[in-house]
Order: C-alpha cells, then structure tokens, then sequence
C-alpha cells in the first residue's frame, strides 16, 4: 500500500527524521487561514500523489498546463496562488501513466537553502534476503538512471536479520559516500530511525529522494515515499486510514475488491489467467510473438463462475483490442470457467476478438459450453497457438508488429 508524501512525513516526524515544516490543503477554503501561518520567505508548493517525477511533470486542469507538480514560491501569496491554481488538477509524470493522478492534496513547504542533495532508500530486497540500505551522493536524480551510469555511487549494505540494525551501518555507509565528519553521526541517526519506522510498521520501501543537508548544516528528509507491505497491516490496522484509492487504478481497486489480482499494464491485449506463473508465460509468449499485454487478471486458484464473470466485466472496462483468456484446469475446472465467460458474454456485447485456450480439468466440458453458446469466440489449440491467434487478432494496421 502506498502513501502519500505527506503522510510519510507526518511518520518521519514521529520517528524523531528530521522534515521541513509544511501544511496540507485539500481545500481551497483553507489557504486563507493557511496563509495566515506562512512566515515571510519562500514556500514550495508539492502536488500530492501516489508518483514520483513531479517536479519534472505538469499538473492540467480542463487538458491546460498550469504548471509543474513541484514549485517554488518566493513568497506566501505566491505559494497561495500556486496552490490554488493546482488543486483540483491533474498531474503526468513519467510515473503515473497517461491518465495521470488527480491532485486532490497540496503540501506547502518551507523553502530550504539546499547545499547538497543525497539519496537514501530501504527496502526489502529478495536477492539478499534481507533488508537493504542504499545511500547515494546522487541525490534528486532517478536512481535508476544513477544505478545505470554510475553503479558506483550506490552504497548497499544489507542488514542481517539475525543480528538486526547496528549503529555501525549508517556510519559505514556515510564513510562510504565520503560525508564530512560533522555530518556523520546525524546522518547515521536517520538510518537508525527509518529503519525503526521500516521494522515497526512493516514498510516493504521507504525512500527519501532527496535527503538533503542544508546551508545551515541540517539534514532534512526533502520528499519521502513510503509503501506497507500489504499481508502485514492485519499487524497495523491504524496505517489503512492512510489508504487513498482515489490514486490507484480503478479497475485494480474493483478488482482488489472481488479479491482478484489485476495488474495494469501499456499494451493493447487483456489476459485472463489462472495462477501468477501462467501469468507471466502468457506475457512472455504473447511478447514473443509481437504483441503487448495490456493487463493481466489473474482469476486465481479456486475462481467461481460469478468471479471469472466479474474478472471478465473489469477486463472489459479497460481498453483492450482482444482479450486471451489462458486457463490450465487444475483445481479450477474449465467447465467453470467457460460458464463464467458465457455469463459474462450474456450480460455485454463483445466487439473485441477473445481468445480461449483451455487445458485440463474438465477441458473438453469447458469448450463444448463455450461452443453450445454460439458466441463468437475464437478456440485454441494450445498456448503457443492461442497467443499467436490473439496476437495476429489485435495487430495494428501500419505497426508492423
Ligand atoms: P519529485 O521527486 O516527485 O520530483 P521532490 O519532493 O523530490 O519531488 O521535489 C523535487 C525537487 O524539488 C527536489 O529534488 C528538491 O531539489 C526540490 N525541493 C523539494 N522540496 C523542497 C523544499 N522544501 N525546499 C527547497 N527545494 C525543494
Ligand atoms: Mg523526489
């Protein structure tokens, strides 16, 4: 579950991590009174969404740019006005698709007299099995594109879970990016606190990009992004208040709802599976053969006929050119299944090309409904045959593909 910057901070702040002071407003009724708290001086104004890169995108309302998600005001009025002019917007960021995210929250910050900016980020990191620390002097930057050109420049210390947090990592780490003495030991107390914030609260990343030292020799965590591990907040029922679902992706939420696992994705074909690995060897063979998932909706082990009917309305919703459907009958039978789809078929009008491959449980059952029903769909002979019939369905004229 992600969080917003905002809340991160109000976290960072119960956890003794240093943070500029800042007010969120999620009304326009409130920058009056807000403004009456601004002291004289600069203020940065910070669109609130569930992405990063927003001080490289631009919040529109009605499809105009009005401005950058992250600004610089050189006074309150200004940072007033900003904020008003971005409330109610929409922000695009490399992060957030092209739908982008509705800023429904601002955060006016104090302006901070940046000297050098820093990366630092913990995260659960499967490879080491354990939890890493990642500290970098290549601050405000994507790490991604840090990690590519100068792998270098990223310090990784992994902490033993046996052992746990000792008070020599954040100082290793800070020697490692070469930190003045002076910074050293305050430098090494926010590691000690996010992790203490990462442990107790059952974060699965925290990343603060940048951390920054001021003019006035402070650290500050300038921007913070915290995400929970999902299967953990049964431990911390108080962390789902901070859940906004106005962020996410509609048809994932209504997904999460019927309890299916639904992954949004850039293609043009939908993909309704059955299991996490079918999952991903229909995305790899459809790639394979030219085509580009557009999703993928994974109906899960034990599906009913009224899920694999809801998966099937969700997928519709989204825009798709085709849909493949991908189902080994194991535990879920295909008859299942290929009742669900027809039910599914009763209800809307399909004028997409779908693709049915099914194998398994009750297989030759499955298909007879599915021919019974007289719908158009197209049947496969396996999975190889069934992606290139889908990928060759949804190809678009001119693309080549
Ligand atoms: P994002 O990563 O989404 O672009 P950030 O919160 O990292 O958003 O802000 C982008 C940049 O804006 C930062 O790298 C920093 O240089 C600057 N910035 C952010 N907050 C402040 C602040 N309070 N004072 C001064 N500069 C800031
Ligand atoms: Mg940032």
């Amino acid at each position: 579950m992600k969080i917003h910057e905002y809340q991160a901070k109000a976290l960072f702040r119960q956890f003794g991590v240093p943070v500029a002071k800042s007010y969120v407003v999620e009304d326009p009724d409130e920058l009056g009174p807000v403004g009456n708290d601004l002291t004289p001086g600069v203020w940065v104004v910070k669109a609130q969404v569930h992405a990063g890169g927003r001080g490289k995108g631009s919040v529109q309302v009605d499809g105009k740019v009005v401005g950058k998600g992250v600004q610089v005001a050189p006074n309150p009025k200004v940072a007033l006005d900003i904020a008003d002019s971005i409330l109610g917007g929409t922000l695009h960021t490399i992060q957030t698709g092209d739908r982008g995210k509705p800023v429904s929250r601002v955060l006016i910050e104090q302006g901070v007299d940046i000297e050098s900016e820093f990366y630092l980020a913990l995260i659960v990191d499967r490879e080491h099995a354990g939890i890493s620390i990642m500290a970098s002097t290549e601050g405000g930057m994507e790490i991604e594109e840090v990690a590519r050109t100068q792998p270098e420049k990223i310090h990784t210390f992994t902490v033993n879970p046996l052992i746990g947090y000792r008070s020599h990592i954040g100082r290793d780490l800070g020697v490692e990016m070469g930190l003045r003495p002076d910074l050293l030991v305050p430098f090494s107390a926010i590691v000690k606190k996010l992790y203490a914030l990462f442990m107790e609260k059952d974060c699965s990343l925290i990343e603060v990009n940048p951390l920054v030292v001021t003019k006035q020799g402070q650290w500050l965590a300038l921007d913070a992004k915290v995400t929970f591990d999902d299967n953990a907040l049964y431990r911390n029922p108080d962390l789902i208040q901070l859940q906004d679902l106005s962020q996410e992706e509609p048809s994932e939420v209504e997904a999460a709802e019927a309890r299916l696992s639904y992954v949004s994705l850039d293609g043009n074909i939908g993909c309704l599976v059955n299991g996490a690995g079918l999952a991903m060897a229909t995305m790899d063979i459809i790639k394979e053969l030219g085509g580009d998932p557009a999703n993928f909706l994974d109906i899960g082990g034990t599906a009913t006929t009224d899920n694999v009917a809801r998966s099937f309305e969700i997928m519709l919703k989204d825009k798709v050119d085709g849909i493949f459907v991908n189902v080994f009958g194991g535990i879920v039978r295909c008859d299942v299944v290929a009742r669900g789809l027809v039910e599914a078929l009763g209800q809307v009008k399909l004028e997409i090309p779908l693709v049915v491959r099914l194998e398994g449980n009750q297989r030759d059952a499955g298909l007879k409904l599915l021919e019974d029903s007289g719908l158009p769909i197209i049947t496969a002979k396996d999975m190889r045959d069934g992606a290139r019939l889908i990928v060759e369905a949804c190809k678009k004229p001119g693309k080549g593909n």
